[in-house]
């Protein structure tokens, strides 16, 4: 049997990224895109590339947010997904998110 599913050979496949925001991020100070970073101690974090930021974002937090926020946005959205897939629901139903100095402060425009 052939047990490999992969469709998409040699591309970066949706469910493999950690970074669930990855593209939908901007810096609400520079308008700049916010990208993932990783810690050098490991932890994830989104950096606003400007350097407009003295820390990272926890991405942690800031992914529990946004997902916290779709869900109260629409919840017949399927949420029972693996944490890795949330980037295929947030590219279906956001198209931008504007951070500011904290995960919390954030502004979700959705698509219409
Ligand atoms: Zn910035």
């Amino acid at each position: 049997m052939n047990g490999r599913t992969s469709r998409y050979h040699g591309q970066t496949q949706a469910g493999t990224d950690p970074y669930t925001l990855r593209g939908l991020l901007r810096c609400r100070g520079c308008e700049q895109r916010v990208q993932p970073h990783t810690s050098a101690s490991g932890v994830r974090g989104y950096r606003c590339l400007s350097g407009c930021r003295l820390s990272d974002l926890d991405a942690t937090t800031l992914e529990r947010l946004v997902y916290d926020a779709a869900e109260a946005a629409d919840p017949t959205l399927a949420f029972d997904m693996p944490q890795n897939q949330h980037a295929i629901l947030f590219n279906q139903v956001i198209a931008v998110i504007h951070v500011g100095a904290t995960p919390d402060d954030l502004t979700v425009t959705w698509k219409t």
